[in-house]
């Protein structure tokens, strides 16, 4: 019997960056906890934290490339696969140009810093407009109003939960997604001691969510309606004279122009369309100024809604009013120990955020942060012309299920001239792959979460080298992306990716040195460049980002400060405290000030305006479910996490049971104008009269698929029923909560 031994590693599944304490017994983990010693998560843990072996060990895991011959994969070595590759890409490209190929980027690839800080590289050197991701079927409203307020795609305020007395929260459900863009792990406790110290939890939700059930209040919202809701909490602010801007006036533009915005969004007036009382609006505003400290948090539900932007920008417009933005217990700015371009630097030194440096060949959609809206792919790919999508590369994702108009998308896969895919599994998505390139294993590669860390409700720093030895059959990702590089820029399959890292490393010192406020700027680059030898990949640029950082040690200027030697020899995470005010440090935008009225927002104010005339018209409406058990798309094939009754069950009212003849457990037609879906119906008061609540990432028994256990629980997919064309002017983020559906007996 192989010896044990215990490892530490952060969990890099979700946003929590939870420390796992496991054990190793050969080449194997064969127990998983939470690491009580983890400066964050205390020994924190949930149930997929919990399963992660089960990953390494799934059979149906990929381990060597495979290239698709006469329509069936066939295992391949690399130097075949990327021979593959470089005969048909690059001809692709020149003949058609560089927007011909299409990218798309998952969720996981927000967890791995290999991918993170390798893909731009990548991206770079493929030089499409074509990019997609994840984030236009998620987060980007949130992205595009910070970005207007405060000048960068990731100075979100998160609030300051351990000190805050009160806590308004819209459209999220931190218990199942344990905080998300929040990073947070154990919200549970956080808000059970939150309320301990006699602070108050309100949510707003249409579903009474876990997270609704441990808070003092929960209101029923109508879907899609959370803008009207904010506005009307601005006004009761306004128009009572309960707003406290006086600390944060020096820092503010837009102030006054507020205050005329929200005037007709009156409680009287939005009470209709939200389905909450006025005097509930005005009380929940009145108490939300008096109390001591308080944030307003939106996520998922504000984002995926027709008027993502407003609710999104409202929420930190609200923070504002009562004075609570950059103060203890208010909504803050983490400060990143590395990789956040705002730690270091001065107020006013941003060019702010500027969408629409491009458009979409199609619908004419504006880029947001260097990308397009993902509910465009299926058309660049299906319509004709120059610039038209023809070949595809999937980094980590499954966007036929997790995107708007799946069956559209699905159709337009199968119609590319080629298509390569980075992805552990033969999925929904990968399964048109022309090749699929082999991803590590989460316990075989090393983890610093880059870009979660810049978003955790408490400064900290934590890094984990590989648990198990890595699969020499499987280089890490960042090889694979710097090989990817070399064939995309002319370099041919067997380029030297030690040499491209070098390179990519040389560029990193230099642009590190010449950032407005460096903190190692009056330094030498190749003395920079000495100090970090030794390392490779990843981790040189982590030390140097570390390094360089707000808490580095300068490169020795600083002993004591932070580096990856440091993090190496600390394997519970380095706490750098809790949140510091930031403003007006932190400012990106060209004003150097918080821009309360950006012009772009203030223009689609007369849209939501509109929307106060709309009631309850006897549409049953459409929203989201998140579950702890599942990770959007891509954890079903666990058989721990999909074991016991059917999780992908839409949830329907008993009223609206009884009113449209469906029974429980029996299945249900739920159809709208995308398309439609058969799922079996669970009636439960837990969502609101109207309301259909389908969890989203299921759908698994398309042909071709090789994920065994998700094809036993295949569930149905929600995205079906998600129209391509409706989406956030502002962010062009999918709409996928809000969409009117029919339902009836199947
Ligand atoms: S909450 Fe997230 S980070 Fe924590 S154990 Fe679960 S999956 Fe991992």
């Amino acid at each position: 019997m192989a010896a044990s031994s215990t490892r530490y590693a952060t969990c890099p599944l979700c946003e929590a960056t939870c420390g796992l304490e496991l054990t190793v017994e050969g080449d194997a983990v064969t127990a998983v906890r939470g690491d009580a010693a983890d400066v964050f998560s205390k020994g924190f843990i949930c149930p997929k934290g919990a399963s992660i072996a089960a990953l390494d060990t799934d059979p149906d895991r990929i381990h060597s490339p495979l290239i698709k011959r006469d329509g069936r994969f066939v295992e391949a070595s690399w130097d075949e696969a990327f021979a593959e590759i470089d005969r048909r890409l690059p001809p692709l490209l020149e003949e058609h140009g560089r927007d011909a190929v299409g990218v798309y980027v998952g969720n996981p690839g927000a967890h791995n810093f290999s991918t993170i800080l390798y893909g731009r590289v990548l991206l770079k050197a493929l030089g499409t407009k074509n990019i997609y991701t994840a984030s236009t079927v998620d987060q980007m409203p949130k992205q595009v109003s910070a970005g207007h307020m405060f000048g960068g795609a990731l100075s979100v305020p998160v609030p300051d939960v351990d000190r805050t007395d009160h806590l308004i929260i819209l459209g999220a459900n931190p218990l199942a997604s344990n905080g998300s863009l929040m990073t947070a792990p154990d919200m549970r406790g956080r808000l059970r001691r939150l309320r301990e110290r006699g602070g108050k939890v309100v949510v707003f939700d249409p579903r009474r969510s876990r997270t609704a059930e441990e808070a003092d209040e929960h209101h029923f919202i109508r879907p899609g309606t959370d803008a009207l809701l904010l506005f009307a909490l601005a006004e009761v602010l306004f128009s009572e004279e309960l707003t406290d801007t006086a600390r944060l006036e020096p820092h503010l533009n837009g102030l006054e122009q507020l205050r005329g915005l929200a005037a007709p969004f009156t409680p009287e007036a939005v009470s209709g369309p939200t389905g909450i009382a006025a005097e509930e609006i005005r009380r929940t505003a009145r108490e939300l100024a008096a109390a001591e400290s308080a944030a307003v948090y939106g996520r998922i539900g504000t984002c995926t809604q027709e008027f993502g932007t407003l609710a999104s920008w409202l929420v930190d417009v609200l923070n504002v009013l009562t004075g609570n933005l950059d103060r203890e217990g208010g909504a803050m700015f983490t400060r990143a120990a590395a990789g956040q371009t705002s730690s270091n630097g001065e107020p006013g030194s941003g060019r702010g955020f500027m969408p629409g440096r491009w458009a979409s060949r199609v619908r004419g959609l504006p880029e947001a942060f260097g990308e397009l809206p993902v509910a465009a792919l299926a058309e660049e790919i299906e319509t004709p012309g120059e610039g038209r999508v023809r070949a595809m590369l999937t980094v980590a994702g499954n966007p036929v299920i997790s995107t708007p108009d799946s069956e559209r998308l699905d159709r337009a896969f199968g119609s590319l001239d080629f298509m390569v895919s980075l992805d552990v599994y033969v999925n929904e998505t990968t399964r048109h792959a022309d090749v699929i390139l082999p991803g590590s294993s989460p316990l075989r590669r090393s983890h610093y979460d880059v870009a979660l860390y810049q978003l955790a409700v408490r400064n900290v720093a934590n890094y984990s080298a590989p648990v198990l030895a890595p699969d020499p059959a499987v280089p890490d990702e960042w090889r694979t992306i710097l090989r990817l590089t070399g064939i995309v820029t002319g370099q041919g399959p067997d380029a030297d990716v030690d040499a491209i890292d070098d390179f990519v490393a040389g560029e990193a010192v230099r642009r590190e040195l010449g950032m407005p406020g460096s903190r190692i700027g009056e330094r030498d680059a190749a003395e920079i460049a000495e100090q970090l030898e030794g390392r490779s990949g990843p981790e040189r640029l982590l030390d140097l980002l570390l390094r360089a950082g707000p808490y580095g040690d300068r490169f020795g200027e600083e002993p004591g400060g932070l580096s990856l030697d440091r993090l190496e020899s600390e394997p519970h995470g380095v706490d750098l405290g809790p949140l510091r005010p930031r403003l007006p440090e932190m400012l990106r935008t060209p004003s150097g000030k918080v821009e309360l009225a950006p012009e772009p927002i203030v223009a689609d104010v007369p849209r939501l305006e509109a929307a106060l005339g709309r009631g309850a018209n006897g549409h049953m409406v459409l929203i989201g479910r998140r579950q702890l058990r599942s990770n959007n798309s891509w954890m079903h094939n666990v058989p721990r996490l999909v074991s016991g009754p059917p999780r992908c069950t839409a949830h329907v009212h008993p009223d609206d049971a009884s009113r449209l003849g469906l029974t429980d457990g029996e299945g249900a037609l739920v159809s709208s104008e995308a398309g439609s879906i058969e799922i079996p119906v669970e009636i439960t008061d837990a969502v609101m009269p109207g309301v259909i609540s389908i969890p989203h990432g299921w759908g698994h028994d398309r042909e071709g698929v090789q994920l065994s256990v998700a094809r036993e629980h295949a569930g149905s997919n929600s995205n079906v029923l998600a129209r391509g064309d409706l989406i956030d002017p502002l962010s062009g983020n999918a709409v996928l909560n809000g969409i009117p559906v029919e339902l009836e007996p199947a």
